[in-house]
């Protein structure tokens, strides 16, 4: 088992896993509707020897793909794979799915036997907009990490970041439900579910100031109305709370309530609350995992920029952090200052500058499976 062979299998297969990504970059799928990139991430792991289950844990566009080398500690690698609504890949999750079964594959090339288990997990619906999002939440409830000893991913950025944090996350759709009646002949009649939808973000406007500062609340109204001329009968918002800490969340998103509750009674609509995706956790960087991954990132000739950052954002691969040891790095895919979630960022994936980060990402990855499989001092820490 050396790093080196693994590499050198990584290297061979890099342009086919390029050409992946950028496919899919082409080819973007929101969550829960990845049928293309699950299909094809998933052969890819069948064609090399994985025993691969598909769908997985309920869900169309999950798998779980084992190869077992003997004896030893299981480490999952998570591929995402999922595009934002009208962005594509904005986020980058096709780097971040083929990085995963990129060095899965490298792994399983170069491991000899009496290694251990590896594990890659299509996780799908990384992103909240869809319903249903937080594909991860849904295989930590069908047990999937039962038995995993830790779970890794990378993440592109415009720089090399370990130990980022993210945020604990309520998606939520608010409906208020009013009355309709002719906007100019019989307006009295009416009940405005669209003056409650914005009275309701007035509140939130107001509530920004008495919130602690890593705080977010933002939302679009998704419904506000079919014509002018008739008293809306139905708004619909649709809103993220954040929040650093689980319990801090819980308290904000009572808050958010209370101002839609509000906006109802001031108009006389009926307000009901309904969670899109499951709650996703704050995430929690294991440092073991952190300084393995830290110290591959390093060989492989990277410069970390920043080992501790906050981040606002919030993912599924948190609430992993709960059940498993596991980190989250960043892998810098460009230098520029580029925006998260935009089209500049979906752009970004298709260049040179990306597809040396997914080799690196793919490379530090087997790197730390490797120094895990090899060393009972590591597999001891990560068992405390
Ligand atoms: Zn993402």
């Amino acid at each position: 088992m050396t790093k080196q062979a693994i590499y050198a299998a990584i290297d061979a297969k890099l342009s086919h896993f390029t050409a992946i990504s950028d496919w899919m970059y082409h080819h973007p799928e929101i969550g829960h509707k990845e049928h293309q990139a699950a299909s094809m991430l998933a052969g890819e792991l069948s064609a090399h020897g994985f025993a691969v289950e598909m769908p997985y844990a309920g869900l169309a566009t999950a798998f779980k793909a084992v190869y077992r080398a003997g004896d030893g500690p299981t480490i999952a690698l998570l591929a995402e794979y999922d595009a934002l609504p009208g962005i594509g890949h904005g986020c980058g999750h096709n780097i971040i799915g083929c990085a995963a079964v990129l060095a899965a594959i490298g792994l399983k090339e170069g491991l000899g036997e009496g290694c251990g288990t590896v594990i890659v997990f299509g996780a799908p619906a990384e992103e909240g907009a869809v319903d249903n999002a937080g594909g991860k939440v849904f295989l930590i409830e069908h047990g999937a990490f039962v038995g995993v000893d830790a779970a890794l991913m990378v993440h592109p950025a415009t720089r090399n970041v370990i130990g980022g944090s993210s945020n604990a996350r309520e998606a939520l759709e608010i409906v208020f439900k009013g009355k309709p009646a002719h906007a100019a002949g019989a307006p009295h009649e009416g009940i405005n579910a669209l003056d409650a939808a914005i009275q309701t973000f007035n509140g939130f406007n107001a509530l920004r100031q008495h919130v602690q500062s890593d705080v977010r609340i933002h939302g679009i109204i998704s419904e506000g109305g079919v014509a002018p001329n008739i008293v809306p009968e139905r708004a619909v918002i649709r809103l993220y709370v954040r929040a650093s800490a689980a319990d801090y969340l819980e308290t904000v998103v009572e808050k958010v309530k209370n101002c839609a509750r509000a906006g109802a009674l001031a108009t006389g609509a009926e307000v009901q609350f309904r969670q899109t995706a499951k709650r996703y956790k704050n995430m929690l960087n294991n440092s073991v995992l952190s300084a393995v991954f830290k110290a591959n990132m390093e060989a492989l000739g990277e410069e970390i920029e920043e080992t501790q950052v906050a981040g606002a954002g919030s993912t599924d691969m948190a609430n992993v952090s709960h059940v498993v040891p596991a980190i989250h790095p960043y892998i810098r895919i460009s230098d520029s200052k580029l925006v998260g979630h935009s089209r500049e960022f979906a752009d970004a994936t298709l260049t040179p500058a990306a597809h040396a980060g997914l080799a690196v990402g793919a490379k530090a990855m087997a790197g730390t499976v490797v120094d895990i499989f090899g060393r009972q001092d590591l597999q001891r820490a990560l068992s405390r």
